[in-house]
Order: structure tokens, then sequence, then C-alpha cells
């Protein structure tokens, strides 16, 4: 399949400019689009397309491909992830939402194409710290909009949707063939109203009188804080127009949520590790760790006898709840550290209680000190 030359699949000169190659495209994947079309290749065919126009729409990759006949790499799904989701909840996006789109949204029934815009699907990668605090994010994708021209009736002035002639409104046209062993008759799919039944007469030029065009969106998104890993947001209307001012279908925007260095997250708590000396675990003191929130600091109380990896809770200092004003708890893990360096006074200070405890410990004087014990 890749061996198929990247120009006859897009249906452009080989001298053809970027404006040409995309018009020529949209024209094309309009055709091969697996829910309009019944060829049986035309998944085939549509991954083809959107191959061979990932290539001559980037002019570094047309150049290689102009001089070596190949492109590295660039094959479907081979990082081209941008405009993955063109068209609508369909190709690119559903492979790796497969779940969003469960076998699909009221179409014209009956066999016929789909009508109605689908669902589309989009990931949104936020911190833990977003999170915390709710944050609203700007997304950029690609979809089939209603056409502003016509507002999506796919009608120029005075247009109107008319029976189809060649069909007579079924939608499927019937081929009889004479072969040796008889006549044998096959249905397709009306390539004239592309099994629709009806067409419009004054097609808009905008939109092909199909009353949808590929559209680049920004779109606001509030996240509430407290969201999980997982869960899903729905923009209503955003997602694909549908067919000729049919219904548009919702954008699902899926959360992923970082890993953080400091906290850990375990439903609305959160985890995290402090470093607490060996006398203030012994003797316990009362400190301050950075808190989830913005310039938040939470006190911590280290009981005197705290062991190494012991556990302290600090109530309500975790995860804000979903649509709640309360939060999880915080665990603080201790770490105990031990000094690495001590300074005579420290040292001093640490072999009176060594002494205190009865504990043995070597002598660290130096070989000088030792003469002069000595002779003292
Ligand atoms: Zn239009
Ligand atoms: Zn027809």
């Amino acid at each position: 399949m890749a061996s198929e030359d990247y120009y006859e699949v897009i249906g452009v000169d080989r001298n053809a400019s970027q404006d040409e190659i995309k018009k020529a495209f949209y024209k094309k994947a309009r055709k091969v689009h697996p829910d309009v079309s019944d060829d049986p290749d035309a998944e085939e065919k549509f991954k083809q397309l959107n191959e061979a126009y990932a290539v001559l729409s980037d002019e570094n990759k047309r150049a290689q491909y102009d001089r070596f006949g190949t492109v590295d790499g660039s094959g479907f799904g081979g990082g081209y992830t941008d405009f993955s989701d063109i068209f609508g909840g369909g190709f690119g996006m559903s492979d790796i939402f497969d779940s969003f789109f469960g076998g699909g949204a009221a179409g014209g029934g009956g066999g016929r194409v789909r009508t109605a815009g689908r669902n589309m699907a989009v990931g949104l990668r936020l911190t833990l710290k977003e999170i915390a605090t709710g944050v609203t994010k700007e997304i950029s994708y690609e979809r089939l909009a209603p056409c502003e021209t016509c507002h999506g009736s796919g009608c120029q002035e005075g247009g109107k949707e008319v029976t189809c002639g060649k069909c007579h409104g079924t939608g499927v046209v019937t081929n009889v063939r004479r072969t040796m062993l008889g006549t044998v008759q096959t249905q397709t799919t009306c390539p004239e109203c592309n099994g629709l039944g009806h067409k419009i007469d004054k097609p808009c030029p905008d939109c092909d009188g199909e009353g949808r065009v590929p559209t680049k969106e920004t779109i606001k998104i509030e996240v509430p804080k407290g969201i999980r890993e997982g869960q899903q947001l729905r923009k209503e209307g955003f997602g694909e127009a549908g067919l000729n001012g049919d219904i548009t279908g919702d954008l699902l925007i899926k959360i992923h949520i970082e890993e953080d260095d400091y906290f850990q997250r375990d439903g609305d708590n959160l985890h995290t590790r402090m470093n607490v000396s060996m006398l203030q675990a012994a003797l316990g003191a009362t400190l301050v760790v950075e808190g989830i929130l913005p310039d938040e600091e939470v006190e911590v109380k280290v009981p005197a006898g705290a062991q190494n990896e012991q556990v302290v809770r600090v109530k309500g200092a975790g995860m804000p709840r979903y649509n709640s004003d309360n939060r999880g708890d915080l665990f603080v893990h201790i770490w105990v550290t031990i000094p690495k360096k001590l300074n005579k006074r420290e040292r001093e200070a640490l072999e009176k209680a060594a002494n205190a405890f009865g504990e043995k410990f070597d002598n660290q004087k130096t070989k000088f000190q030792k003469l002069k014990d000595a002779f003292s």
C-alpha cells in the first residue's frame, strides 16, 4: 500500500500548490470516508489518503518524497497526530479512544449513510497542582463545523433539497451485469447523492452542499478542582457537525494527570515525604511542609520517638474533593536523616548524649591529640 503514488492517491499534479492539495484531499476524503463509502477497502483507502496528505502537505516531507519516492516513517499514525481528528469522531482519534464511539450515534437508519454528527474526543494533560485549584485551559482541534455561509443547510440562496434523480430517493443503485453464468445484480450506494436519496439543487459553494466544513476550533475548558484521572468533561455541540444541519455531536475531554515529584495522589488523599533529623524524631517537633495549594504551608506534628517511615496524618490537607469545599488528608512519611558531618561543638554534644545513654562510639581524636592526652 505504501508503494502507491501519493499524488495519484490525492488526485493532483506533481506541481500542485498546497491549496490545491488541501482542497483535493478534503474532496476525496468525503468520498472515501468509511462512513459514506461502501467500498470494502474504504478504511484502507482512507488511511492511504491520510498518509499521502500527511506527506504532501508538509513541504519538507514532500521534497523528500519527490527526491527519493519515500519518506521515513510516513506510515499512518507515525506521528501525524496533528490532523488525526480532522474528521470528527472518525478516524485517528478512534484508534486511540475507541471506547468513546460505541458503534455510532443515530444516523439515517436503515443502512443509509449517517447524517448526525458524532462525538469527538480529545485528551487534556494537567498537573496535580492545576487539579488542586481547578483551571481554565485552551484546546485547539479540528472538526467538521456547521458551515457559516449557509447555516448548515448546504443550500445556496434559493436552493432546496430535491429527490435524487439517479436513485429516485432510495440511496442505492442497482447494476445488472451479464456474465457467462447469467445476470448478476449488485447494489451500491448511489454515487450521485452518496446514499442520502436527496441532494441540493443549488449547493452552497463553501461546503459543497454538505452544510459543514473542516474548521480549526479553539475553545476554553473549565476544569473543576478535584477531578480524577480518566474522568471526562463534555462540551455539547462542539463535536462533528451533522450533514445538512443534522445534530452536531459533543466534544469529550478526557483528563490525564501528570505525575508529581513531590505528591502522590490516592483518591482525595495525598502522600508526601518529609525529612526529619534524628534529634527531631527523638525529641518530637512541629515542622512545616509545602502543601498542594499555591503557597500553602502545612504544619506537621512529629511525635517524640518517631521512627523512619512512620506516617503522620494531617486532616484536611489533601486534594480538594470534586464539586466540594472539603479536602482529603495529607499523609506525611517521615524520613529520618543522620548528619553527615559534625563540627566540634556538635560532636561534643552528641558524645555527651551517647555517654548519657551509655552507648559505645568510636573516638575520632587525631593522633596528635591522642599523643597529647597520653603525656598529660
Ligand atoms: Zn455552506
Ligand atoms: Zn441518489
